[in-house]
């Protein structure tokens, strides 16, 4: 990974401004993630924008300074758009071009200080949209821990399906229920088989659960019919984000044979307006591994570069905030926390797997990774897991017990990568808050 890095990345740098450089800040100069904005309830166009420290660098303002030249005025061009499809589609020089120009910029010291001060928005003044407009999203299934931990939930005698060990898992969910960090939706309703019951009945989700996963975001697509080998896959991948996929346990469990997920994930998913890219997250990169008695990849999913550095340390945690606790003034209790470096498949195989047989991928697409789990037990990315499928409740420091969860919580999912010699990259936060079922949504009784 050495060879990825560059002077973007230098733990030294500072930024004049100065909330960049405080302890346990998401956003600092090495981060430079990207997002969609406006000032909040101003009725401006959206555009893209950079976060750094508490500001937000704003493209659209940024290009009309003329400040940069080349490539990253190009790519700049592309960031003053409501969406960031065109920049993405761009490619990782551009990228990398327009990182290059901001980093310098954002300097200490800088010549355009003064410039680009006024290109500043505060981010407690700004509301985000989705930073693109996303064509099609397909979830994975990459967390062997997960699918070990929910398999033997739904099935005790055969929890890991043959096929796991051989091919990432995915299904092809949709992109109309995506939303932004701050997405507040109802409590589905749907068909549910009760246990012990003889037929279904349809009312609103009695076990509602979150997952804890990460977004990949699609740069540059390949065209129908072409393959992306495993090789060339990252440098079709824009950035990461934060993605929770909400999930209808008792709608899923009833649904999900043959076929797979359907109206259980349907109704609500909620990624982090703030996209970090996978040239911020270089200091942060892992050796894929594959314990020795499993099957090793087939030769599409298989390389040395994998090998030497296609996961990434990335400390995910999720959050819950009930309704009590926001009336108590807490901001929230951490139910659990992992890594995305325990990924049974990486970004990079996910995204090779997926155009192995010429499917088209196009610039803004999203990929999950599936839930994150790690191999701990208080390292689950569900509900569904923790409380062992709504056996144990988890019991929260105010006395409050969850199986599943309830109208009024806020989830609350964190991703931060940090060690010593490296700056920190955070990928700020992706709230989601239930509302209660509709009314009309009652049982069929
Ligand atoms: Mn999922």
């Amino acid at each position: 990974m050495d060879g990825l890095l560059n002077e973007t990345h230098d733990p030294a740098l500072k930024s004049w401004v100065e909330s960049a450089s405080r302890a346990g800040q998401d956003f600092t100069l090495q981060n430079l993630p990207f997002a969609v904005f406006r000032r909040d309830g101003s009725g401006e166009a959206f555009r893209g924008g950079v976060a750094i420290g508490d500001e937000i660098v704003d493209l659209a303002a940024l290009a009309s300074a003329r400040l940069f030249d080349g490539e990253a005025a190009q790519a700049l061009a592309a960031c003053a758009a409501p969406t960031l499809n065109d920049f993405m589609a761009r490619g990782p020089q551009a990228w990398s071009a327009l990182r290059l120009a901001l980093s310098r910029a954002l300097r200490a010291g800088s010549a355009q200080t003064a410039a680009l001060r006024p290109c500043l928005v505060p981010q407690g003044d700004a509301e985000y949209a989705l930073p693109a407009r996303i064509g099609d999203y397909t979830d994975f299934y990459a967390s062997i821990h997960h699918a070990t931990n929910v398999g033997r939930l739904f099935r005790p005698d055969n929890p890991l399906l043959p096929n796991y060990k051989w091919l990432p898992i995915g299904y092809h969910g949709r992109a109309s229920s995506i939303g932004v960090s701050g997405q507040r939706f109802v409590r589905p309703s749907g068909q549910i088989m009760a246990p012990g019951a003889e037929r279904p009945s349809v009312g609103p989700c009695q076990r509602l659960d979150y997952e804890l996963e990460v977004g990949i975001f699609i740069g540059a697509g390949n065209a129908l019919g072409t393959s992306i080998a495993l090789d060339d896959a990252e440098a079709h991948v824009f950035g990461l984000c934060l993605l929770n996929d909400w999930s209808a346990r008792d709608i899923q469990a009833w649904e999900y044979q043959p076929l797979g997920p359907f109206l259980a994930k349907s109704f609500a998913t909620t990624i982090s307006p703030w996209i970090v890219t996978l040239e911020a997250l270089a200091p942060y990169r892992a050796a894929w591994t594959r314990p020795a008695e499993d099957p090793q990849p087939l030769p599409y999913l298989e390389s040395v570069a994998q090998r030497r550095m296609g996961a990434f340390d990335i400390q995910l945690e999720v959050w819950l905030q009930t309704e009590r606790m926001r009336r108590e003034g807490q901001t929230g209790e951490r139910l659990s926390h992992t890594s995305f470096r325990h990924a049974y498949w990486s970004v990079a195989q996910m995204v090779a797997h997926h155009t192995v047989n010429g499917c088209g991928l196009q610039p803004g697409d999203l990929l999950g990774s599936g839930t994150m789990s790690g191999p701990e037990p208080g390292e689950a990315g569900s509900l569904l897991e923790l409380s062992v499928g709504g056996k144990q409740p988890l019991r929260l420091a105010n006395g409050e017990e969850r199986r599943f969860l309830q109208d009024g919580d806020t989830v609350i999912l964190r991703g931060f990568a940090e060690r010593a010699a490296s700056a920190r990259v955070g990928f700020g936060a992706a709230v989601g808050h239930i509302m209660p079922a509709r009314t009309g949504d009652a049982a069929d009784a």
